[in-house]
């Protein structure tokens, strides 16, 4: 495509280009638009084919190993060890490859659902689309927080700065302006008046219109790159780890069982053989696909209870988070205002009507006040202010807002008393605007009719009179005396101690053309407006679950103390004792003390983003591991500073999407206490798998190694090893990974340990070990001087049946298996079964006999290996007895 260098052009010659305007394209434009400048969507990286997942699965230094071993035992002339152990390893990428398909499969799928989200004009109406149906031509409505969805020429800029870090490098905020440029060859980052696909809004507002699309963006044109740039994933990063681990330990091993071997008399071959084959089987190959698979099969469950995990090792933090700060604004509460009390003029108005329909009456003293020039003022002052649209949606049957709720329940305030906006724009157009910020706390415009200005501010209460001078009285401007202050100080009180979010409105008469922040002041108080917000009725249920489960949940918002306190005693998240924190108040304090103080803090309230971050800090400075919700940009640098960031599906920016690691699709706190339900088993069963695995293995070397140190024979020769290996982590492992979801789970000490691997865990498996080795040797001595072979059958059927017993076992660490459903794993009854069947052809059928060196058994020999494998049952039983009694050691 040619490069128009639209930084050179101005507006029209894009809209004339483009066959758009400031209205933005028609509706029946858009597909044409697409066939000719092409879709905003970039090549993603091709999935690869079955046959390549098949041969990744060979790319894992554990398997590296298993083909050396194979290799050698080959050279060495043990052919059918050599054979059992290939087919081992292509079997493990079978199911290697599928597993690691149904998982790839469902995090695609996850995937579509974070799909980001543009704001844009068509025929002059503004819609919200996904980001892959934007074509050229477009006009992109732009605000703060939004990700900017493809590249576009700016229209006009409200002191838009936009971050262009991820594509430009630069972290220094770049502001945009609409005017011309000259020079073709200016670099991306001097070109202020475009915005480029990928980067996201800091601050401000604008417009844009799309200039390129997809591959024909700026990123796009690195896209390949980026798509070649695969970063590891942390678990991925942790099996590695763990895997040198394994491999050091295996090899240290064997050196030392290969010598004791030959000390003992065993001939250089056959013990090769064996420590191979040894090696081999206790290596758990099979460990990360079933991490994978465990990961995937959770984080799916997860999504349907509407929490999208982003980042995988997030699922770690979640079990163990011992704080999630939440935002009362829509998340404790619905964030649906409905405007109930007004003051203006010294007089307090009831409004009725509920939601966002625009209909009831405005009463004073249980009478119809219209018409009341207060109220009719305060209402085209909000009306000004307000930013959003509210309208009825033919398909939900409800009224809906685009935009910010609470200048949407302004909207339908004035409405209620007879104020258009629409109407009201169309006398008096809108020529400058400071949108809403949190710094600020304040939202004013300006609207102007020929040389007549009108001006209004809305904001938080204190805020609004702090700035005034003036009070709005009886159609006078009084001044606000120091006695006239208090009084609105207990009017504010009052609304807010009642759980209304309260706003002041504000004028200020004067001709005055432009708008600049620090001209804001020295404003006439007009009244105020209270706002009722729905509290979200699983909030309390949620609340009682998270404290059960050992978890604090306090509340941050940048409303008035009073408000949220009243709605922090309405869910019970503010008790009698617990502190409401002020933002001022933390300003005032060391970082030390706030630590000091977090713990019995259970609001805070009048915070911006920055007081977020300390709070954060200061609860990590105590040692908890917490989690923060957050929807705004300025919200971002708190959601990665958290152990967990948690951003809001619906009502978050892009931006705190972007940042966090866990998205709540629903915007429902009580999502995030399911979500910690669900880490935690994640996390549990991930330790069933490697419990088993490790413990099994543990068996199998220390029967060997008594062996050779009691001067037996060796009781499982190379293939039959390699057959145990085969019979366990093929089947058993992955049905463990299937394991439900133990009871619960919330009512749980919070598990501190982040390793997979800890001391509690070393011990059970050398606890379960231990039987099984002794097991196998003692019956194994008994049938030695006999016939070797049936010795040998004796101690490979045992050791296998200690296996099945085993992974029963590791159902769980402290409920008996006797008192567990017996039916609730289909998977692991199932893989019993053919692990059953298995063993039995390997005793009884023919051919296998051949190669595995087994010869029948009689029905009292399968007694008494059943009778002495199962002794792991009543040892675990015996254990599990005793951390009921005494818990967990
Ligand atoms: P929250 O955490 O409750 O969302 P904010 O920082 O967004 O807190 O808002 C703080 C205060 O600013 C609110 O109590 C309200 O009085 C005022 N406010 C919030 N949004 C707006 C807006 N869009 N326009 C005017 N005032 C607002
Ligand atoms: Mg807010």
């Amino acid at each position: 495509m040619i490069d128009f260098f639209w930084h050179t052009k101005t507006v029209e010659q894009a809209f004339e280009y483009f066959g758009s305007s400031r209205e933005g394209l028609l509706p029946g434009q858009v597909d044409l638009q697409r066939q000719k400048f092409g879709s905003n969507t970039l090549p993603e990286k091709k999935p690869d084919a079955i046959w390549m997942i098949f041969l990744k699965q060979f790319q894992s230094p554990l398997i590296y190993i298993l083909v050396g071993a194979g290799i050698l035992i080959l050279v060495i002339g043990e052919y059918t060890d050599a054979l059992i152990i290939f087919l081992v390893l292509v079997f493990n990428a079978v199911v290697g490859a599928i597993q690691e398909g149904k998982a790839r499969n469902t995090l695609a799928s996850l995937k579509k659902l974070v799909e980001t989200k543009a704001a844009i004009l068509r025929g002059g109406l503004e819609e919200i689309i996904t980001d892959a149906e934007v074509v050229a031509g477009d006009v992109l409505v732009l605000r703060e927080g939004d990700k900017i969805p493809a590249d576009a020429r700016v229209i006009f800029a409200h002191k838009l700065i936009v971050n262009e870090a991820s594509l430009t490098g630069e972290s220094q905020p770049a502001y945009k302006t609409d005017g011309v440029l000259s020079g073709e060859k200016l670099a991306t980052a001097e070109q202020k008046n475009m915005l480029f696909k990928g980067t996201s809004v800091l601050a401000g507002s604008g417009m844009a219109v799309v200039t390129s699309t997809g591959v024909h963006t700026v990123i796009g044109g690195i896209s390949e790159m980026i798509a070649a740039m695969e970063s590891e994933d942390p678990i991925k990063r942790e099996v590695r780890v763990l895997s040198k681990i394994i491999i050091a330990t295996v090899v240290a091993m064997s050196i030392v069982l290969f010598i004791a071997g030959l000390l003992a008399g065993k001939s250089a071959t056959e013990m090769f053989a064996t420590v191979v084959s040894l090696a081999v089987s206790v290596i758990p190959e099979g460990l990360p696909i079933v991490l994978t698979l465990v990961l995937a099969a959770g984080v799916w469950r997860m999504s349907k209870k509407n929490a999208l995990v982003k980042k995988l090792q997030a699922v770690e933090s979640l079990g163990q988070a011992g704080v999630i700060a939440v935002d009362k604004t829509g998340t404790i509460t619905k964030n649906e205002l409905t405007v109930t009390r007004v003051y203006v003029g010294g007089k307090t108005f009831l409004v009725e009507g509920s939601g966002y329909l625009p209909k009831g009456a405005i009463l004073e003293d249980g009478k119809n006040s219209l018409p009341n020039e207060g109220v009719e003022l305060l209402a085209e002052l909000s009306a000004f202010c307000a930013g959003a649209h509210v309208a009825f949606s033919e398909e939900k049957k409800v009224w809906q807002v685009s935009g910010d709720p609470t200048e949407a329940a302004l909207l339908v305030f004035a409405e209620k008393a007879g104020v258009v906006k629409t109407e009201l724009e169309h006398e008096w157009p809108q020529v400058a605007e400071i949108p809403f910020s949190y710094q600020s706390k304040y939202h004013a415009v300006l609207h102007r009719a020929g040389k007549r200005g009108r001006f209004a501010v809305a904001g938080a209460a204190e805020r609004v009179l702090e700035l005034s001078s003036l009070l709005w009285h009886e159609k006078k401007n009084i001044r606000l005396s120091q006695a006239a202050r208090g009084e609105m100080e207990e009017v504010i009180s009052a609304m807010s101690a009642s759980g209304l979010r309260v706003l002041g409105v504000a004028t200020k008469n004067s001709s005055a053309l432009s708008l600049e922040p620090n001209g804001i002041g020295n404003l006439t108080l007009v009244g105020f407006i209270g706002m009722k917000d729905v509290v979200r009725p699983e909030v309390k249920s949620a609340l009682a679950a998270a404290k059960e489960a050992g978890i604090k949940i306090v509340m941050i918002t940048g409303d008035h103390k009073m408000t949220a306190r009243a709605i922090a005693e309405e869910t019970g998240i503010y008790t009698p004792k617990s502190l409401v924190l002020e933002g001022a108040e933390i300003e005032d304090m060391t970082d030390a003390a706030l630590a000091q103080t977090v713990g019995e803090v259970s609001v805070f309230a009048r915070v911006t983003p920055e007081h977020k971050l300390r709070i954060i800090e200061a609860y990590k400075a105590t040692g908890e591991i917490i989690a923060m919700t957050g929807d705004g940009v300025n919200d971002a640098p708190s959601l990665v500073a958290a152990d967990l960031g948690v951003a809001m599906g619906k009502i978050g920016t892009e931006v705190a999407k972007e940042a966090a690691d866990i998205i709540l699709l629903d915007d429902n706190f009580g999502s995030i206490v399911l979500a910690v339900e669900e880490g935690r088993n994640i996390y549990k069963t991930i330790k069933k798998v490697i419990l088993y695995l490790f413990s099994t293995g543990l068996g199998e070397v220390l029967t060997i190694t008594g062996a050779i140190f009691l001067g037996f024979p060796l009781p499982v020769l190379a293939s039959q090893i390699i057959w145990l290996n085969f019979v366990t982590d093929g089947f058993l492992d992955v049905s463990l990974a299937t394991e439900p979801r133990e009871e619960g789970l919330l009512f749980e000490p919070r598990l501190k340990k982040t390793a997979f691997v800890d001391s509690l865990m070393v011990k059970r498996m050398v606890f379960m070990a231990l039987p099984m080795s002794i097991g196998s040797l003692w019956l194994f001595h008994y049938y030695m001087s006999g016939d070797i072979v049936k010795a040998r059958t004796i101690a490979l059927t045992v050791l296998a049946a200690f296996q099945w017993f085993n992974a029963w076992n590791c159902r769980s660490e402290k409920e008996s298996i006797f008192k567990m459903n017996f039916w609730s794993n289909k998977f692991l009854l199932g893989a019993t079964a053919i692990v059953i069947i298995l063993q039995l052809l390997a005793v009884y059928q023919p051919i296998m006999q051949k190669f595995l060196h087994t010869t029948s058994l009689t029905f009292g020999e399968w007694l008494l290996v059943v009778a002495v494998s199962s002794s792991i049952v009543w040892v675990e039983e015996l254990r599990k007895m005793r951390v009921r009694k005494i818990g967990l050691i």
